[in-house]
């Protein structure tokens, strides 16, 4: 595995700077996730607002090494039974009860930041619901282990023990990862694990911690014969993620992405 990078406090303030703007373009798309409005009018959005801040959606253009294609959009937008990687269209629009994951990474000043939430469309039902919130409190429990003299498993076994305990499952197939000079950097950061394994956590470090969580079993499949980025679950199920860019301080965890 490639070396850890460690960030310095003036480009600490730099992704801080970075993340404050990227939390506000996801709130604003939150809003905007409304019963009839296609995937593909999220992301039209997602450029407008990124070009009004002056920041580089890094996603677009984007080519990770699974995938045959450069990623076409500014956001990914995961709906329902989709985990990850939904690639905006305008065949797909919003329904009520629908759980959209809107994902979106951003450059500024050189730095990167990456955040996701996930939201439900209109009313929703009570298990959806109680997954958007077992996942939250995933994300926020494995931030807190964010810690320096922690290891990356007391990230992963924080949130895969909440989930679990809850009766959800967490997708081992993705995982977070460092981020800030590039948009996926070392070290990945599974949602599952033991504690005191893995890379020690140290100050300086820049984490995207995501935890992507199953109503159901956690088996996913990966969308190869068609668009090559999609990921659904296996069993149709909802799924829900959450993310956050956290710099690792002296006295612990700093969300940049809040
Ligand atoms: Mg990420």
């Amino acid at each position: 595995m490639k070396s850890i990078t460690k960030k310095t406090p003036a480009e600490i303030e730099i992704l801080d700077t970075a993340g404050t703007i990227l939390a506000g373009i996801l709130k604003q798309l939150a809003t905007e996730a409304v019963p009839g409005v296609s995937t593909l009018t999220l992301d039209d959005i997602a450029m407008e607002l990124a070009s009004q801040h002056k920041v580089e959606p890094v996603l677009l253009g984007y080519h990770p090494s699974f995938a045959p294609t450069p990623y076409p959009a500014a956001v990914c937008v995961s709906v329902n039974n989709c985990v990850q990687h939904g690639i905006p269209s305008e065949q797909i629009v919003l329904e009520q009860g629908d759980v959209v994951n809107i994902d979106m990474s951003i450059a500024h000043g050189g730095m990167i930041v990456d955040s996701g939430l996930t939201v439900g469309v209109g009313e929703i039902e009570d298990d959806a619901q109680k997954l958007i919130e077992v996942t939250r409190e995933a994300l926020m429990l494995g931030i807190k282990q964010a810690k320096p003299g922690n290891h990356i498993g007391d990230i992963s076994h924080a949130v895969q023990t909440l989930v679990e305990s809850r009766g959800m499952s967490v997708v081992q197939e993705l995982c977070g990862h460092g981020v800030g000079y590039s948009v996926h950097e070392s070290p990945n950061i599974p949602n599952h694990g033991q504690p005191g394994t893995g890379p020690l956590i140290e100050v300086g470090h820049v984490y995207a911690i995501e935890p992507i969580v199953n109503i159901g079993k956690p088996d996913v499949f990966f969308d190869d014969e068609g668009d090559g980025y999609s990921v659904y679950t296996a069993d149709d199920s909802w799924s829900a993620h959450f993310e956050h860019t956290v710099a690792i301080m002296e006295d612990g965890p700093r969300i940049l992405t809040k």
